[in-house]
């Protein structure tokens, strides 16, 4: 069946047709067949290079043969313990290993779980009540973070969505990416703040980059009225690097958070911190978290194999930059736009200079986006559908892959 069947089947049974909203291309999706290395297959006998990865877990591309192998190697001893498994330590000590600023984790099964638990153990901790985020920043789908961007720091968070109740928000604050003295502001007129909690990259917009110096004095600032500082390093983890934003900005999280690469492509997420803050999870301590599939056995062994791959092969760091830079090299001539790049994050921003927060980013011309994602789909390159999210690369993208997205952009940023 071709996909634009199965999509009009999907909406007489999934809301929007699609399990969730990015997912939901006009006038259809492309329904994928199966996946191998950079290549996605439709249903409809498309075969595509794949830049958006499942947004960002598969650093090694899809169906890795030692990812694949570890995973099968962890069926056939079950799937699910409702105990500990082995496992858990083994990727407990290697995310610790990686990070000077984590001596303890737990696994839960998303990242939207992991920074819910992240804020609730920031509160139980201080005993405050506010938490001070990101414009534009994105920490999953729960209710404390779905705040209206433009509700600023000085005024009571507003919903983002129906269903929200403006209480569950009244207690989260806003602040400008980039901008120190907002958050310098926030902090000084408000003494019931828990936490300040940011992607250091924002992967949900852009990506968008922290000016020089920026997280460092993030890092001071909420250091000095005493606040705790969360790291959603759910993109960032193993994408910029071994040890994330935290390694390589060396700027030390009081919680960071992790999801994504850690679970090999499997459902996964993480929370970690100092251990005077973490033995306060239940039931070392007196803040709750529980979940039926915590630390699952397949997803731990995804994310034991992926990390160790990564460990074995430390350059491909520097491979997935010089493949990015390819394509920069190419998307810099255009008329229009910029480029940016972080490793194996990059976008093409509608906009003539890169942007540097939320406000920036929604001044890109989305229709120029539009027009440029569907000539390179009609090129037989798949790029996340929205100006605002990132793009991605994998190890499993060849060097004539990268020719071919180079080549695409050319004639689609020149068309
Ligand atoms: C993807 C993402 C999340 C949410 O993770 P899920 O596994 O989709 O729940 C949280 N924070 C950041 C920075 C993300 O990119």
């Amino acid at each position: 069946m071709k996909s634009s069947d199965l999509f009009t089947q999907a909406k007489t049974l999934i809301p929007g047709g699609v399990s969730s909203p990015v997912r939901a291309i006009k006038p259809y999706p492309f329904y994928v067949e199966s996946a191998a290395g950079s290549r996605l297959a439709t249903v409809d006998g498309t075969d595509l290079i794949d830049c958006c990865l499942g947004y960002g877990p598969l650093i090694l591309g899809h169906a890795h043969p030692e990812i694949r192998e570890a995973i099968d190697r962890q069926l056939e001893k079950g799937w699910l313990y409702g105990t500990p498994s082995p496992l858990e330590i083994d990727l407990a000590r290697i995310v610790t290993g990686d990070h000077p600023g984590i001596d303890m984790v737990r696994f839960v099964s998303s990242g939207s779980e992991a920074t819910m638990a992240a804020i609730r153990l920031a509160r139980g901790y201080t005993g405050r009540q506010d938490i001070i985020k990101v414009e534009g920043g994105f920490h999953g789908a729960h209710d404390a973070v779905l705040v209206k961007a433009g509700s600023g720091a000085t005024t009571l968070g507003v919903p983002d969505s129906a269903g929200v109740i403006a209480d569950l928000v009244a207690h989260t604050r806003q602040v400008p990416y980039n901008d120190l003295d907002a958050l310098e502001t926030v902090l000084s007129d408000n003494d019931d703040v828990a936490a300040f909690i940011l992607e250091p990259i924002m992967g949900n917009i852009g990506p968008v980059l922290p000016d020089d110096g920026y997280l460092a004095a993030v890092r001071e600032i909420t250091a000095a009225h005493d606040v705790l500082l969360i790291l959603d390093e759910v993109i960032t983890g193993y994408r910029i690097g071994i040890g994330g934003a935290e390694v390589h900005y060396g700027v030390r999280p009081d919680i960071a958070t992790f999801g994504k690469i850690i679970g090999g492509g499997l459902p996964i997420g993480a929370f970690a911190g100092r251990r005077d803050i973490m033995e306060l999870i239940a039931p070392a301590g007196p803040v709750y978290q529980a979940g039926t599939f915590n630390g699952n056995p397949a997803s731990l062994a995804a994310g034991v194999a992926t990390l160790r791959y990564l460990h074995d092969h430390p350059e491909i760091y520097r491979r997935l930059d010089d493949a990015t830079r390819a394509i920069e090299e190419v998307a810099v001539d255009a008329r229009r736009g910029s480029f940016v790049k972080m490793g194996s994050l990059f976008k093409h921003f509608f906009r003539d200079s890169a942007p540097r927060n939320y406000r920036e980013v929604k001044e890109c011309d989305a229709e120029a986006f539009s027009r440029f994602w569907k000539a390179m789909l009609d090129r037989g390159i798949f790029l996340p559908p929205s100006q605002f999210e990132t793009n991605f690369l994998s190890t499993a993208h060849s060097k004539q892959d990268i020719e071919e997205v180079a080549d695409a952009y050319g004639s689609c940023l020149f068309a």
